[in-house]
């Protein structure tokens, strides 16, 4: 049996893990799993004491992407029925801004479909970016426009962006299975140049979408040589309509165990428990977050993400604190802001239908239409299911940005 905390220890005094040895903790029994979690979150808590980094998304154009990335509710020819509209305002994706701020964000996410943005595109959410540092100059900010052309990150950094995420996604090969429209290197190019105008670069991967282990091990791998600041881990969200409906190959422990790999191989890098968590780790979210060290709070691209305040919950009584809201009572705070917009109705209302404070309605115009990110169904045929043999699917977001609804955050 391997001795997990044996290998931390090692790590920790500058030995990195090899494959071998990464292939061996991705590959542990489940009973073997809270041991190699143990491990991670020495390294975890070393790097990262008991903080927590919340992230928000902010997508800025939804849908009509011509590329045709299989995992991906956005994509070309895809039938979810997910928001669709182009850029949205400077004003809207301000205000957006702020609703992840106050719930204690530390870094905003602006993200657009697309292979890759135009330099209209580029001058466009700079002056977004400019407004917003103006106002917030606290909070970092993230761009992630696609596959960037020469120059157009320098000019992101000029507007005062502070990150550009790219994912890698998976393996080099297996990146021709889940993508024919742009290449694996065209990613790896993105990120470098990113690096070079002084981005600070965020690269991840999209896990359970049929990658083998040693796949999974060689995309983490390339993350760490690639030598991103952050690591987003998305679990796949199996969306009807796009090529990987009813992909199902993930469990809560098989989730820790990627987590607790990626920790292991790149022990001082923020690792976040992206999209897909609530579906995947499920009960175990708090569980993660003894390795990973950040979260996106509130709703993913396409679909609901669990009510933030939950995540808040769960945040504090795990024992952590959000990196820049020490001391500070959200919930209160989050109550005091429904105050101010004159919303009585969400303040009394937070007991009786939703986590949020949001009303409940079924239309969704007003509310946010619930608190669940996922919703659980009988199995279909062709769906790999758990052990449970309870199928969830996301559910898509009707709320926040691209809607007159209040976001969940
Ligand atoms: S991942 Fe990005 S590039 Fe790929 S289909 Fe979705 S929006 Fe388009």
């Amino acid at each position: 049996m391997t001795d997990f905390k044996a290998l931390a220890e090692r790590i920790l005094q500058g030995k990195p893990i090899s494959r071998k040895e990464a292939l061996t903790a991705l590959t542990a029994p489940d009973a073997q799993t809270f041991t190699l979690v143990e491990a991670a979150s020495l390294l975890r808590r070393h790097h990262f004491s008991n903080t927590v980094k919340v992230n928000y998304l902010i997508n800025l154009k939804s849908g009509l992407c011509p590329e045709d990335c299989t995992y991906c509710s956005q994509r070309l020819g895809s039938e979810a029925d997910v928001l669709k509209y182009s850029w949205v305002s400077h004003q809207e994706a301000l205000t957006q801004a702020k609703f992840g701020i106050a719930g204690g964000a530390s870094r905003v996410c602006m993200v657009a479909s697309g292979k890759g943005p135009s330099n209209r595109d580029v001058e466009r959410v700079s002056g977004m970016i400019k407004q917003l540092k103006d106002q917030h100059p606290q909070v970092e900010v993230c761009a992630c426009l696609g596959i960037l052309k020469d120059g157009q990150a320098q000019r992101l950094k000029e507007a005062g962006a502070d990150a550009y995420n790219h994912n890698l996604n998976t393996s080099e090969d297996h990146y021709t299975d889940v993508c024919s429209t742009h290449t694996y290197q065209e990613r790896i190019s993105t990120i470098h140049q990113a690096q070079q105008a002084g981005l600070s670069a965020c690269s991840g991967l999209i896990v359970g979408m049929g990658q083998t282990d040693e796949q999974l091990i060689d995309a983490i791998f390339a993350l760490k040589d690639l030598d991103g600041d952050s690591i987003p881990v998305n679990f796949l969200m199996p969306f009807e309509g796009t090529p990987l409906a009813g992909t199902w190959e993930l469990t809560p422990l098989k989730c820790l165990r990627i987590l607790a790999t990626v920790r292991l191989v790149a022990p001082d890098r923020e690792i976040r428990m992206a999209g897909g968590r609530e579906m995947h780790l499920r009960s175990l979210q708090s569980v993660a977050l003894q390795i990973a060290n950040s979260l996106f709070l509130g709703d993913y691209l396409t679909s609901e993400g669990q009510a933030a305040l939950d995540d808040l919950d769960m945040i504090r009584d795990s024992g952590f604190e959000i990196v820049g809201a020490e001391g500070r009572d959200l919930l209160a705070e989050h109550q005091r802001l429904a105050k101010d917009r004159g919303d009585e109705s969400n303040l009394a209302s937070v007991d009786e239908s939703s986590r949020c404070g949001l009303p409940v309605v079924s239309d969704n115009l007003q509310g946010c239409g619930g608190c669940s990110s996922m919703e659980a169904r009988h199995p279909t045929e062709n769906s790999h299911l758990p052990e449970s043999g309870v199928e969830f699917r996301p559910v898509l977001r009707r709320r926040g940005t691209g809607t007159p609804s209040r976001p969940n955050a």
